[in-house]
Parts: C-alpha cells; sequence; structure tokens
C-alpha cells in the first residue's frame, strides 16, 4: 500500500520543517576523542524514516518520526504488550519483493516497527517478518520480542532482540534476523480451504524488555 502522499511532498516537507545543521566541529572532533564522546555524538544524529513502502528521505529524533510516520505515511499504532495481524495478498505467486504496511507498536513509551516483506533467497520465495527499536542500538539490546504464526494446526515462533532503526530494514531482511517462512510453507498456514492459494498469515506477539 501506498501512502496517499507523493514522495514529492514528503521531501518538500524536509525542507519546511527540519533543519538539522551539520556541526563540522563536533564531526571532526569526534575522530579525536574517546569513545564515549563519540557515542554522545552519534545519538544527537537524527534518524532516517523507517517508512518501508516507499523511498522516503526524511529525519528526525524519534518524537518526530513518530508523527511524520503517522501523518504522512499513515501508519496506524498498536499495543506492543500483545498484538496480532493478518498479513493477506490474492496471488502471492506473482509477489517477488514487496513490503506490507508497517505497523507501529508502543511499548510503555517505546515504540517498535513491525515489519512483513516478501523476498526472494536465492530462487526460494520467503517472507520475513522482524521488529526495530525505534532508538539507538544500545537500548535495543535492552528488548526482547516473539513472533509467532498459527493457522491449520500449525505453529511457528521467532524470539528475538529488536535492531535499532540506525539499520535500515533491508540490512535486517537481508542478514535474516526475523521470523523467516517459505512461501510453501506460508501456504499451510493459510488454510486449509485455501484453493485460490491466498496468502493469509495472522502473526502475533508480543514485545519485553530484559531486566
Ligand atoms: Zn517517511
Amino acid at each position: 500500500m501506498e501512502p496517499s502522499i507523493s514522495d514529492l511532498q514528503i521531501e518538500s516537507q524536509v525542507h519546511e520543517l527540519l533543519d538539522f545543521p551539520v556541526c563540522t566541529n563536533q564531526i571532526s572532533s569526534a575522530i579525536y576523542c574517546s569513545n564515549t564522546r563519540e557515542v554522545i555524538i552519534d545519538k544527537k544524529k537524527p534518524y532516517n524514516c523507517p517508512y518501508s513502502g516507499s523511498k522516503c528521505t526524511v529525519t528526525g529524533d524519534i518524537q518526530w518520526l513518530l508523527q511524520h510516520l503517522m501523518n504522512d505515511h499513515q501508519v496506524e499504532m498498536h499495543d506492543g504488550r500483545c498484538f496480532s495481524h493478518r498479513y493477506v495478498h490474492h496471488n502471492p505467486k506473482h509477489l517477488h519483493h514487496a513490503t506490507w504496511m508497517l505497523t507501529l507498536l508502543d511499548f510503555y513509551g517505546r515504540q517498535f516497527c513491525l515489519y512483513f516483506e516478501a523476498f526472494h533467497l536465492k530462487k526460494t520465495p520467503m517472507y520475513i517478518a522482524f521488529m526495530q527499536f525505534m532508538g539507538d542500538e544500545e537500548e535495543a539490546t535492552s528488548f526482547s520480542y516473539t513472533l509467532e504464526v498459527n493457522g491449520n494446526g500449525r505453529k511457528m515462533t521467532w524470539q528475538g532482540v529488536p535492531r535499532s532503526i540506525r539499520d535500515s530494514h533491508k540490512t535486517v531482511r537481508d542478514s535474516q534476523d526475523g521470523l523467516i517462512i517459505t512461501r510453501k510453507l506460508a501456504l499451510f498456514f493459510s488454510g486449509d480451504n485455501n484453493n485460490s492459494k491466498e496468502l493469509k498469515l495472522k502473526i502475533s506477539g508480543r514485545v519485553w524488555r530484559e531486566h
């Protein structure tokens, strides 16, 4: 699904609404400073928009990106403590690379992006579902999540650690750090009266913070 707003409009907002001057002093000093200093500077660096449906060049801090995702990409926010989504496609055999609408999940004021994508691993058609944390890498490792696909008497569970949105969704997909289902298996999950071979995957899960 494409957002109703065009890429051009989104790009023009970058110039209108965002102003992140590049501080050359800070960047060059990072090279000579200790690791701690580099981490501090890195945290100040704006994040790229994590939307996966179209190329978007918006950058900003997390609060700004949340507003942008909901207002400009029509992404919905759900409760990350317990969620369930259905991913449907009427003709999965003709689907090569595709991303479904991103879902935002909230867990006590921290947000996560839930991705679902179709891709080919060598020549095998696959689906992958994974989560990314809207924040830095360090904090991301303090969370865990599960994703479970369930249907037609079959069940598969993935437990993972969300990657920071500093990594692009493409990087995470290509590293296969998520729940991976081959298309053939996905069709078993889609139901026994599935003569039309439609994709109907129900994926549920939850996020928690490790102690
Ligand atoms: Zn965007």
